[in-house]
């Protein structure tokens, strides 16, 4: 026998046992954007490197060491580890921002080469949203209340909102030069990823996941006693508007986010389920990113969440994805049974929107199918014997609620189906 071909490391399979629960994220979340107006996007995987070092930042982590980059004669192009970037990229590609305003979303894949481990993968998937051109701090609210919505609608109950601000880039200078200062007079401590960053980007040792750093990273200096007074402005009535629609929050003074091209509101959503994994959903504010890309100056805010850590949350919190049987299933022994009730299913799928039918096992014999048809939780089933098939009619069975079983004609089987198909 032929070698079995592996798997590539930190990239998934995701079967039947788990997609009904990303099918339940999906649609959820998919109604909600529709909701609040934003529109769905579908763009490439691969992009330029340059992308990402120029916008989520050459210290950071992700470009630093979890990118998936090659040379594709002479171009250096990478698989995309997150999705904001792309957005702007693609917004600025298309003339999308001349004087407009644009509210995004997009899902898809996102590739980070990371130590593989539970609710750590290499090929993960997020669903992002993004406001473009939007200054205004209802904008970010109106973001965070979406994704607390979506948390209600899934059932979740164990992630919970961490909120801080981080200013402009500029209002950020002041306190960089402080913390380069806090961190020099403890340099012996600093890791190697910290030394290279104390100079050129200091604030990223904030978001250090080294845990030998914690407690000097808990002794440095605010960020929020530098920041500016617009910023702060803008914070204090994202709070009130977070008051106002009910949505309850932690404020994280030392939260910065992975990523650089964050200003202003930064958040993330948590939960204590998913041990070390914890973060199941972040943004914020990036409102220098268009201008760093090339654009020109456009506000924007967005959030993205990682599908199998939300899928995850919800199994370990014992939410069900909803199961879906079929309404109706065949059972039809014989050769003209089989041919009568092939047919018959296939104007049922015809006539009667969003009915699910199975044809069963066709070649199995009459008891094994009626056995099958139970088994699998369907409502009916739809039996075709030699006395119905004389008739031209049905013996409908219900399988669930012990009433009898009654013998209809087709039209009387499209109108019980139209009746259990809606009411699904
Ligand atoms: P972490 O702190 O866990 O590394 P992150 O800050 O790198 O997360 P973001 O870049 O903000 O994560 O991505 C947004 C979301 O995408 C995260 O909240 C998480 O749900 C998900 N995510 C990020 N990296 C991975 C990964 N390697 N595997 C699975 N999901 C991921
Ligand atoms: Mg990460």
């Amino acid at each position: 026998m032929a070698d079995l071909i592996q798997p590539v490391k930190g990239m998934n399979d995701v079967l039947a046992d788990q997609s009904p629960w990303w099918a339940k994220v999906e649609s959820v979340a998919h109604a909600l954007f529709a909701g609040y107006g934003y529109q769905r996007v579908y763009l490439p995987v691969l992009e330029r490197t340059e992308l990402f070092s120029r916008s989520i930042g050459e210290l950071t982590d992700i470009v630093s060491k979890e990118m998936f980059t090659f040379d594709d004669h002479g171009d250096s192009l990478t698989l995309r580890p997150e999705g904001t970037a792309g957005v702007v990229r693609a917004a600025l590609s298309n003339g999308l921002l001349h004087n407009q305003q644009q509210k995004l979303w997009l899902s898809g894949p996102m590739f980070r080469r990371e130590k593989p481990q539970k609710g750590r993968y290499r090929q993960f998937h997020q669903m992002s949203v993004e406001a473009l051109g939007f200054a205004e701090p209802e904008i970010d609210v109106e973001l965070i209340a979406l994704s607390a919505r979506l948390w209600r609608g899934l059932g979740l109950s164990s992630v919970k909102l961490e909120l801080n601000t981080i200013g402009t880039a500029e209002s950020r200078q002041k306190y960089k030069q402080v913390l380069v200062e806090h961190f020099s007079r403890h340099r012996e401590l600093l890791d190697d990823d910290s030394v290279r960053r104390l100079e050129r980007n200091p604030l990223r040792i904030l978001d250090s996941k080294n845990p030998a750093l914690r407690e000097l990273i808990e002794a440095a200096p605010l960020l929020s006693s530098y920041l500016d007074d617009e910023s702060r402005v803008h914070f204090e009535r994202v709070e009130a508007l977070l008051g106002d629609v009910g949505v309850p929050y932690t404020l994280n003074p030392r939260l910065v986010r992975g990523l650089d091209y964050y200003s202003r509101t930064v958040f993330e959503w948590v939960t204590d389920r998913l041990g070390a994994q914890s973060a199941v959903c972040s943004g914020g504010r990036y409102d220098g990113l268009v201008a760093q890309l090339g654009g020109r100056d456009t506000p924007a805010v967005g959030w993205a969440l990682g599908i199998e850590r939300i899928v995850e949350v919800m199994q370990a919190e014992g939410i069900g994805a909803g199961d879906t049987p079929p309404d109706a299933q065949l059972v039809a022994a014989g050769d003209s049974e089989r041919r009568f009730g092939f047919k018959l299913v296939d104007e049922l799928r015809e006539r009667v929107p969003g009915v699910r039918i199975s044809l069963g096992a066709p070649s199995a014999g009459f008891k094994a199918q009626l056995r099958h048809a139970d088994k699998s939780g369907a409502r009916f089933a739809l039996i075709v014997g030699d006395s119905e098939l004389k008739a031209g009619k049905i013996a409908l069975k219900p399988l669930r609620d012990g009433s009898p079983q009654r013998l209809v004609t087709v039209e009387e089987c499209v109108d019980l189906l139209r009746q259990t198909a809606a009411s699904a």
